[in-house]
């Protein structure tokens, strides 16, 4: 008999990556997902590869890399994906500060004053505008399509999928799905999203992790002729991601917002604006941490969002044709990715946050070379 295959629990993003990598390392691979299709959160986010969100250094090589693969991918699988880059906006003095000290820091980004930002990217509002940074890194994939493309490219590859098999416990050498099979595994991958506390809560909580829900939206398609042209962030994002924390101006900015805009903060709101294939426009965030969420969608917080997009965009057609949630796990430590043994043999991927598009091909790359040792 020949030695069991690697076992990976779930078919989003982070699961898809470790299949593929481990198949292109020549294992044997077998993908179980719960639902029918992947419907977590890898369906459910902006598809926006973000290299500009990471802290500089290995976390930033980790994205960068990422965007690289997924470039490939694209090509190999067959799905849209757009190199656009990114466009963040300065409308605060202290954000304009943030901006500028950033840019001094990483290399491949472009500083550009209000004119500029005018001439090319006509879309950004251009009242109170101070500045902007272009950075070319970021990329933008339409995530329900392209997760699909993968799952029929990992068969390709020779993966096995089983869709609509939910695993109920983990054994020492195998998995024990809802029907009752066992299936041996020589390593398991247990990449189950937000569902990772129902496999092993005591590692999960150890670990500190945390809940959060996301309300999210997507307009109409824009009309002919309208484009980005990037994907848009301003002022509110600044304050959100790893790689401006370390900016000396980022606390001023927080305090600022949170002065001027207490309900955003309090809902945890910053605002991307993505544009797809489709030319609509994936709008979102706020971020609810917690163990249990209301299930109602808040108007109050969908207009709040669209307050704050309002400061840095003019979109021609508003309205709003669907809504939706997306939950993940956030690291309370303020790490960006959680990596845990509860066992041999078993490694347990989660808590990427709002980044575990952008990180997942570098962190499947890590798990798989580990396993060389
Ligand atoms: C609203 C939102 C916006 C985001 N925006 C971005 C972004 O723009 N860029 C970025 O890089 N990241 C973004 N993220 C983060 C990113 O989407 C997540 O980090 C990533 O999708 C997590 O992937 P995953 O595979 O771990 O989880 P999931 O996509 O949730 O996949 C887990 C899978 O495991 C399955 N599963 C669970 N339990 C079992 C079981 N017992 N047996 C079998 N299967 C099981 C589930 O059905 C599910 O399909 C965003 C997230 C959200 C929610």
């Amino acid at each position: 008999m020949g030695k069991p295959p690697v076992v990976i629990i779930g078919a989003g993003i982070i699961g898809l990556a470790h299949a593929i990598t481990a198949r292109e390392h020549g294992h044997d691979v077998v993908v179980l997902e719960r639902d029918g299709r992947a419907l977590g959160a890898s369906v459910r986010n902006f598809g926006t590869l973000w290299p500009i969100g990471c802290a500089s250094g290995a976390e930033r090589e980790q994205a960068l890399f990422g965007v690289r693969r997924w470039a490939q991918l694209a090509t190999d699988a067959g799905f849209w994906f757009s190199p656009q880059g990114s466009l963040s906006l300065a409308y605060r003095d202290e954000a304009w500060a943030v901006l500028q000290e950033f840019t001094s820091s990483v290399g491949d980004c472009e500083l550009l004053d209000a004119s500029a930002v005018h001439h090319r990217f006509p879309a950004a509002r251009p009242d109170g505008l101070q500045g902007a940074v272009y950075s070319p890194a970021e990329a933008v994939v339409h995530p329900p399509s392209t997760l699909a493309a993968l799952a029929d490219y990992a068969r390709s590859l020779g993966i096995v999928l089983h869709f609509g098999t939910p695993v109920v416990k983990v054994h020492d050498e195998a998995v024990e799905t809802s029907d009752g099979r066992c299936i041996a595994f020589d390593r398991l991958v247990i990449a189950a999203g937000e569902e990772m506390r129902l496999l092993f809560p005591e590692a999960l909580a150890a670990a500190g992790v945390q809940r959060c829900r996301l309300q999210m939206m997507r307009t109409v398609p824009q009309p002919a002729g309208f484009a980005l042209g990037a994907v848009f962030v301003s002022d509110l994002t600044l304050c959100h991601y790893p790689a401006f924390a370390t900016c000396p101006s980022t606390p001023r900015l927080r305090a600022r917002l949170a002065g001027e805009l207490p309900d955003h903060t309090d809902w945890g709101i910053h605002v991307i604006a993505a544009q797809h294939d489709d030319h609509t426009l994936t709008l979102g965030d706020s971020h609810e941490y917690g163990l249990d969420f209301d299930p109602d969608s808040h108007s109050g917080v969908e207009q709040l969002i669209l307050d704050a997009l309002d400061e840095f965009v003019t979109v021609p057609d508003l309205r709003v044709a669907s809504r939706w949630h997306g939950v993940y796990l956030k690291s309370t430590r303020g790490e960006t990715q959680v990596v845990l043994h509860p066992r041999a043999r078993v490694t347990m991927v989660t808590a990427m946050g709002g980044l575990g598009m952008t990180l997942s091909w570098g962190l499947a790359a890590r798990t798989v070379e580990s396993w060389r040792s």
